[in-house]
């Protein structure tokens, strides 16, 4: 995904920056509306704008009525001052498709990125999200697992846990790997963590605990999570 982010205040920018390249994104920037509408010309790859008001010559109001005319297919973030709540109007009015309140947190932002990509790109947005192995659906996002139609409650270490296997069906996960992706490089404590939570999914998600038909064991290294095959012809 490539980012065009407009702020003229460097620390905004940089901060922006950062930020969205943590995602792996790519950024451009600019610091006026004229700068940004000059690289949205060359630069025909932009998914997302971050938009900016407040600006020195053009505010981004007319850049974002701007980027609106060429591209009517990419998405726009207003970045509008807190108390500002006519900009939020304004803002949509001329175009764009969401808006962030400043001062905004890292994670917020990301979010409201992450959310608009999701829905310029409906159909691979689901596919990242949604996981279905039958009789089994899992929400990635919404760390919510349902079990024919059925939702079945998990700690969050348990989500992770089952998330983890469920996306790598059929391929054996070791214990010292699965201890690190769920409790992290610097839990203090022993294997037996893990085979405790596996029992307690088990307990939730299979028919008969002892005779595990999804999570298998696989002896002297860990678990894997089991995808049969479907029947043919049926
Ligand atoms: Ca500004």
């Amino acid at each position: 995904m490539k980012i065009l982010v407009l702020e003229d205040e460097l620390s905004i920018r940089d901060f922006v920056r950062i930020n969205l390249k943590r995602q792996s994104y790519e950024v451009v920037e600019a610091s006026t509306g004229e700068e940004a509408l000059a690289l949205a010309m060359m630069d025909r790859e932009i998914d997302i704008a971050l938009l900016d008001v407040m600006l020195p010559g053009m505010d981004g109001f007319a850049v974002c009525k701007e980027l609106r005319h060429h591209y009517p297919r990419m998405g726009i973030i207003m970045l509008t001052a807190k108390g500002q709540e006519q900009d939020k109007v304004i803002g949509l009015e001329a175009g764009a498709d969401d808006y962030v309140v400043k001062p905004f947190s890292p994670l917020e932002l990301v979010a409201r990125v992450k959310a608009l990509y999701r829905r310029m790109h409906p159909d691979d947005g689901d596919l990242k999200q949604k996981l279905v192995v039958d009789p089994f659906t899992i929400l990635l996002d919404e760390r919510r697992l349902f079990k024919a139609g059925q939702e079945i409650e998990l700690t969050p270490k348990e989500f992770e846990l089952i998330s983890l296997l469920m996306q790598q069906m059929n391929k054996a996960v070791s214990r010292d790997e699965i201890l690190t992706a769920v409790w992290g490089k610097y839990y203090v404590g022993d294997l037996k963590i893990v085979d405790v939570n596996i029992r307690r999914i088990r307990q939730k998600i299979e028919a008969d605990a002892s005779r595990p038909k999804h999570l298998e064991t696989v002896w002297g290294y860990g678990y894997l999570w089991r995808k049969e095959q479907a029947d043919e012809g049926t």
